[in-house]
């Protein structure tokens, strides 16, 4: 059923393989890209599903379901996270993969897109049993991955330990192969500043659109849903350039302080008693309030969804910068842009993460360790450069900044394909 018919019967939430084509056609069409030329750029390569069965610690044997989705290599190997969620569904992978591709494309990296995933509970599951299940999932799918070939990295509930289980399973099987892999421990061959890449660009794509609207950062204020890797480093990295970060929330509430949160004294609150609710000395609401929240910046950091018709009608903000993946539903960006509101996508703002994963894998393949400054520097230059680029296109071809680059990711990898050929 083509978009509009649907879009046009009432509004419903999109998976992520959906929104994806979604912002695609939107692009494809003012590039004037020919049908079947589009088929051949949105739809994935190859796509692996395997079932794995993992000894729990009480002795019971339990199945878990693990994806890989490879999307397009035209401009290098595939690239992109692996996700440890118990509802991941393989057509969210399939669009997260595709996004990976439009991302390294925007950034001018020389990877293609994939993205993987387990249907696992990690929050529930202990350090050994999530070890047993990245280690078999690793087995699963080691023909397809390697350095040259696709390159995993965190993403969703996954961290530098689930990384070196990756690259030490498959060093195991294949020989020493640190580059397989980002995401990892410094002392295993990680990249200084990967840790935090991912919110720190976060930080300087927002310093960047102030910048450009005659906002002050020190008189400045961000909101965060979501306080884990992503949104608790974009919050320290804001609060060290001004920006004021009065309300974040994770599952469990959300918290707000006019004059500002203590960043990290909110992070080690959060260590001690698994969520930021009840810090003290600022106010405990419902997870849900924060999209209530009066503020310049706007920043999803946890899932996809987060921005939808349920609360559209609150969202009181200058700019929403998404940090996380597809987390403003497609549906609602015409709401939103009616209520003179700027959207800054999410292959954009959160690019640092690859961009730092571009910067180790490098590393690595050199066997040549770079400085935090000279990691941070770069960072700052590559993701510059895209929102400069992004932002003229948009007024160049008069179009919203999602749609301005996704025609730039699609030009260059439309150009990569079409170059290599198909025989
Ligand atoms: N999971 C991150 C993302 O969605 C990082 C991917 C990577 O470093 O390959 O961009």
């Amino acid at each position: 059923m083509p978009d509009n018919d649907r879009e046009e019967k009432g509004f419903r939430l999109l998976d992520c393989n959906e929104a994806s084509k979604h912002h695609f056609e939107r692009a494809a069409n003012k590039l004037k890209l020919k049908r079947e030329f589009r088929d051949w750029l949105r739809n994935p390569f190859r796509e692996i599903y395997v079932h794995l069965p993992v000894m729990m610690d009480d002795g019971s044997l339990k199945m878990f379901e693990g994806f890989r989705v490879q999307h397009n290599n035209a401009r290098g190997p595939y690239k992109g996270g692996t996700r440890y969620h118990p509802e991941v569904t393989l057509g969210d992978i399939r669009g997260l993969a595709s996004w990976m591709t439009w991302k390294t494309a925007l950034l001018g990296l020389p990877f293609g897109g994939a993205k993987g995933g387990v249907n696992c509970d990690a929050k529930n599951m202990s350090a050994a049993e999530l070890e047993r299940v990245t280690r078999k999932y690793t087995q699963a799918i080691s023909a397809d991955i390697g350095p040259y070939q696709d390159v995993p990295a965190p993403d969703v509930n996954t961290n530098e330990n689930v990384m070196a289980w990756i690259m030490d399973e498959y060093s195991k099987l294949r020989g020493y192969s640190p580059a397989v892999v980002t995401g990892k421990p410094i002392d295993l061959g990680g990249s200084p500043g990967r840790i935090d890449a991912t919110g720190r660009g976060v930080a300087y794509i927002v310093q960047q659109w102030a910048l450009d609207n005659n906002i002050e950062m020190e008189k400045s204020g961000a909101v965060i849903q979501g306080f884990g890797n992503v949104g608790f480093h974009a919050a320290y990295h804001l609060d060290r350039l001004g920006c004021k970060v009065t309300a974040v929330s994770d599952t469990g509430g959300c918290i707000f302080k006019q004059e500002g949160l203590d960043v990290e004294a909110v992070y080690e609150h959060k260590e001690k008693t698994g969520s930021v609710k009840d810090f003290p000395g600022a106010e405990t609401i419902d997870s849900e309030q924060i999209f209530s929240m009066d503020c310049d910046f706007l920043i999803p950091a946890a899932l996809e969804n987060a921005i939808t018709k349920d609360n559209l009608g609150q969202i009181k903000t200058k700019a929403i910068f998404e940090a996380a993946n597809g987390p403003t539903c497609p549906l609602v960006e015409p709401g939103l842009a009616d209520k003179g509101i700027t959207v800054v996508p999410d292959i954009l703002t959160n690019s640092g993460g690859v961009v730092v994963s571009y910067f180790e894998w490098v590393q690595n393949l050199q066997q040549f360790t770079w400085s935090e400054d000279q990691v941070d520097s770069e960072l700052q230059t590559k993701m510059k450069n895209a929102y400069r680029k992004v932002i003229d296109k948009a007024k160049e071809e008069k179009v919203n900044l999602r749609i301005a680059a996704y025609m730039i990711a699609l030009e260059k990898v439309a150009s990569a394909a079409k170059t290599r050929g198909v025989y």
